[in-house]
């Protein structure tokens, strides 16, 4: 039986699509590996959003080709289908995938004989049956591509427009999860709060079809899992979508919130369509309603704990000033994230932004990026310092050593704690108390 091999860059939709890559080619009769050196194909889904997870790739491929020869190289992902890539990287890579074209991939073309059903039809790749990598954990997406185009962002050119599946078809492979006992949904899009179900929703989903709609129906579905969801456009995160996640015991109380810049006119120039104040006041507004002690949340906690608020944030946009990106530092200190990913501006091929000059040096970049990461382990700790002494409910992950675990809170927290007990197993929901805190870690005892 053939073998395969994939390799994974990115984001939780790129983990995703791997998952539904997977699934298709077992359904055409390959065997996974652990061993890329080994495989009989090697899959890479790549990331193009930063340079950095671009230059990744340009070690990596070469590098399999050299001690995997007999190995075939399909190329996935944003990086598929753009041009300079293919030419630099064509004397390695054997095919390349773009990601709608998984479930209709030409395994002929390797000189594999393709085994099983080969009608998939008008079919959506996202429609496949996936092979997730957790037995209680799983990402679900519910929605492909965007229609947002932030100026330095590839996503609407390497995807495409945004694209929602049916909230029949992901209901069904949500009770599917929580029926063969999943502990955690994570619905993902590019930007899930403007999903709506592409054909009109019917029973249970009776109201209008919208992402809160779709969150509602996924909380009424029997059994003890949480949901969680990401990411959220800022423009697009209503108050009917907090007021949904407030009153859904099982939406975990975490919020990511991508800013991208503090400073209004850069906010403007990148696209975002919104400015600073309006990104404040909508925190405020997530804060008030999700901390409301009368608001339902996950049954079996004790304590309560604030919702926690993730962002991302670029610096060093082009032509970002010292004094535009103090706005990004006030900010900061003004929101008091719990997680941030602090990205270096780096120009993307085909984007908007590219035809700008990227005129802040890298030297500078490190500098304000090292200044918001500063501030963000403060943040976080002083809001880590919150659950000392506090019983929080965890799902259990993996087990480090013996007697410690490791898993997450509802709010994402990672934490460490030692457990003995004979009722400790990944998937599990434990009551933990918590002992000592750290910027990105809790510590504590079950
Ligand atoms: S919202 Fe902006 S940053 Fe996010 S995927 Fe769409 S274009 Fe990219």
């Amino acid at each position: 039986m053939p073998t395969y091999h994939i390799i994974t860059i990115g984001c939780q939709m790129n983990i995703s699509d791997s998952e539904r890559l997977a699934s298709r080619l077992e359904q055409a009769g390959f065997k996974k590996t652990d061993n890329k050196y080994g495989a009989d194909l090697v899959i890479i889904n790549t990331c193009g959003v930063r340079q950095s997870a671009e230059n990744r790739i340009y070690g990596l491929i070469p590098g399999i080709k050299k001690e995997n020869r007999k190995a075939k190289i399909i190329l996935t992902g944003c990086l598929s289908e753009r041009k300079d890539v293919r030419r630099r990287l064509k004397k390695y890579v054997d095919a390349w995938l773009p990601v709608k074209e998984i479930l209709n991939f030409k395994f002929k073309i390797l000189n594999y004989q393709r085994r099983g059903n080969d009608n998939f039809g008008n079919q959506d790749y996202l429609s496949i049956q996936p092979k997730h990598d957790s037995n209680f954990s799983a990402y679900v997406p519910i929605g492909n591509g965007c229609d947002n185009f932030c100026v330095y962002c590839v996503v609407p050119y390497a995807r495409g427009r945004e694209v929602y599946r049916s909230a029949q078809e992901i209901l069904a492979e949500v009770r599917g999860l929580v029926k063969r006992g999943y502990k955690e949904v994570v619905l993902i899009a590019q930007n899930v709060n403007s999903y709506k179900s592409p054909i009109p929703p019917s029973p249970p989903l009776s109201r209008g079809g919208d992402f809160a709609d779709l969150l509602k129906t996924i909380n009424d579905i029997p059994g003890d899992f949480w949901i969680r969801f990401l990411s959220s456009h800022p423009k697009d995160m209503s108050d009917k979508l907090i007021k949904a996640v407030a009153s859904c015991e099982k939406a975990c109380p975490q919020i990511y919130l991508p800013v991208q810049a503090g400073d209004n006119l850069v906010l403007k120039r990148m696209n975002r369509q919104y400015t600073r104040a309006d990104y404040i006041k909508l925190v405020k507004k997530i804060r008030k309603q999700l901390n409301l002690p009368s608001s339902p949340f996950i049954k079996g906690v004790i304590w309560k704990p604030p919702v926690s608020i993730t962002t991302d944030i670029i610096v060093g946009f082009p032509s970002e000033t010292r004094k535009q990106f103090n706005n990004s530092v006030k900010l900061f200190r003004q929101v008091g994230f719990d997680m941030a990913y602090i990205s270096e501006y780096s120009p993307r091929p085909g984007t908007a932004a590219f035809k700008l000059v990227d005129n802040v040096s890298p030297a500078e970049k490190t500098r304000r990026k090292n200044q918001l990461d500063k501030i963000l382990r403060q943040t976080a700790l002083a809001n880590n310092k919150k659950y000392i002494g506090k019983t929080v409910r965890v799902l259990m992950e993996n087990q480090t050593k013996v007697g410690k675990w490791f898993g997450k809170t509802a709010t994402g927290k990672d934490i460490r704690f030692s457990a003995k007990s004979s009722i400790c197993r990944a998937g599990n929901f434990v009551k933990v108390k918590v002992t000592g805190a750290k910027e990105f870690c809790l510590a504590g005892k079950v």
